[in-house]
């Protein structure tokens, strides 16, 4: 494709014990000035379920002159300048896969009849509800990302777009599968075959929830790192972001506030970032629905934003629970001895003097807490 590929490559510069801090970043080039191949070598094209148009392949670099970028140990931070704004770009592709999820189920069932009144599929109610769902699922992944790429573009809340940016890339890879799945069910067998090519939206939607870091790594990022760091700048500014959704807000803090008093984040961490994104996409959803006028089927938008306002509510209690649920197990697992290493984590928090965590409430129902 071309005469000369620049690698960018993370390298282990310090010794093994050095964790993160003994990585570099080097850039590695395939030939040399004088168009001589460097030891840059393709050692295997690796077999995906999906993405057959991106080839992917294990390489070695053995003894291949590198340049040294940045500061040596610093190269995990220096990746995350470029990674920031990546993690963005693969949400889009979680909206993209949603949205050609959406776009084949709609055309589909636009005109297969089925039925004893020989009425179109979209007309029965339970694909109706598919179609909704994953068409929701598009616009409201294709919204959260233009709220978090206009505010980096604006850079006047920082704090806001680190935050935003692992929900987005979780909540939009999530919804490409999800969509996609819909999609595949409304299609009927004809999902399940090639025809339609549904079910290559599905494969390759599959590795975004995968790469860019896993969507368990950004909702630990989240529950952790973006709750506690700079005295929670980043929640904060979450939390300004939902002050039009007040009910959102409520719930979202209550579980913040949860999590806080955790010793370790971790075993809610997930739960956290679903209804951090359930959060979220009220605020986006109230604004769509504002804004329904101006769409061009103002109808629809307005049809799809009722349901969401019907269903939010519902979706983020049941997360919020799990915030309690599942803070309260790993709290009453860290009180038995041998429960922490017998999971495989002997290296976790160790249990508290105190004891464990006993939840009187749940945080957004005000019901009982969950059996421990
Ligand atoms: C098609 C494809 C293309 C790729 N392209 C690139 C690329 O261009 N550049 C690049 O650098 N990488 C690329 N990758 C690699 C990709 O980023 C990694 O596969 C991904 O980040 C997960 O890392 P891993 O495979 O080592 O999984 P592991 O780290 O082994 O994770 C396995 C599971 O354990 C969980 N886990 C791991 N560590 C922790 C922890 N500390 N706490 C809690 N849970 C944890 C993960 O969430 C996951 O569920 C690509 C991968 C694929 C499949």
């Amino acid at each position: 494709m071309t005469p000369r590929i620049l690698h960018l490559v993370l390298a282990r510069s310090g010794d093994q014990a050095s964790g993160v801090r003994g990585l570099s970043l080097f850039l590695v080039p395939s030939h040399d000035d004088d168009g001589n191949r460097l030891p840059v070598t393709i050692t295997r094209i690796e077999e995906k379920m999906g993405l057959h148009a991106s080839p992917t392949c294990q390489m070695t670099f053995d003894a291949a002159p590198a340049e040294l970028l940045g500061i040596e140990g610093e190269g995990l931070r220096a990746m995350f300048t470029m990674m920031n704004h990546a993690r963005l770009d693969v949400a889009l592709q979680g909206v993209a896969h949603a949205a050609r999820a959406t776009a084949i189920a709609r055309a589909y069932t636009a005109t297969r009849r089925q039925g004893r009144d020989g009425v179109t599929l979209d007309a029965h109610a339970d694909v109706r509800r598919m179609l909704d769902d994953a068409e929701t699922l598009a616009m409201g992944g294709r919204a959260l990302v233009h709220l978090a790429m206009v505010e980096m573009e604006r850079g006047e809340h920082p704090d806001l777009v680190d935050f935003l940016t692992p929900v987005c890339k979780f909540t939009c890879t999530e919804a490409g599968v999800t969509a996609a799945n819909l999609g595949m069910q409304a299609l009927g067998g004809y999902g399940y075959l090639r025809e339609y090519r549904i079910e290559q939206t599905l494969r390759d939607a599959r590795v975004a929830a995968i790469y860019e870091g896993t969507n368990g790594i950004h909702a630990a990022t989240l529950a952790g790192r973006l709750l506690r760091n700079a005295g929670g700048a980043a929640a904060t500014a979450f939390a300004r972001f939902l002050a039009e959704a007040p009910e959102a807000l409520d719930v979202w803090q209550r579980a913040r506030t949860v999590l806080l008093e955790a010793e370790d984040p971790a075993p809610a961490a997930d739960a956290f970032m679903r209804l951090t994104a359930h959060a979220a996409l009220v605020v986006v959803w109230q604004r769509f629905r504002a804004a329904a006028d101006h769409a061009p089927d103002p109808q629809r938008l307005r049809h799809l934003a009722k349901r969401a306002a019907a269903r939010a509510p519902l979706l983020m209690r049941h997360y919020a629970d799990l915030v309690v649920l599942e803070r309260a197990e790993a709290s009453s697992c860290g009180q038995r001895p041998g429960c922490r290493a017998a999971l495989g984590n002997p290296g976790g928090p160790v249990p508290s003097d105190r004891g464990g965590f006993k939840p009187r409430r749940s945080v957004a129902t005000g019901s009982p807490a969950p059996a421990r």
